[in-house]
């Protein structure tokens, strides 16, 4: 399990400081998230940080 960012992202930047564990990157037309990196937040946070802040709503289940 992981996340990813859709193309409805607008490349805010506010999910990027968020990711505990340094997940998420700037990528040509949005943000990105390395699926190999992302642990949910699982031990981190409740509930996946990036998705808390995001918004437009861009971030959902991989
Ligand atoms: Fe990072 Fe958590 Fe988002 Fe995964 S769900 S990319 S660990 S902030």
């Amino acid at each position: 399990m992981a996340h990813k960012i859709i193309d409805t992202c607008i490349l805010c930047g506010a999910c990027e400081p968020e990711c505990p564990v340094n997940a998420i990157s700037v990528g040509d037309d949005m943000y990105i998230i390395d699926e190999a990196l992302c642990v949910d937040c699982v031990g981190h946070h409740d509930a996946p940080a990036c998705v808390a802040i995001c918004p437009t709503d861009s971030i959902i289940k991989a």
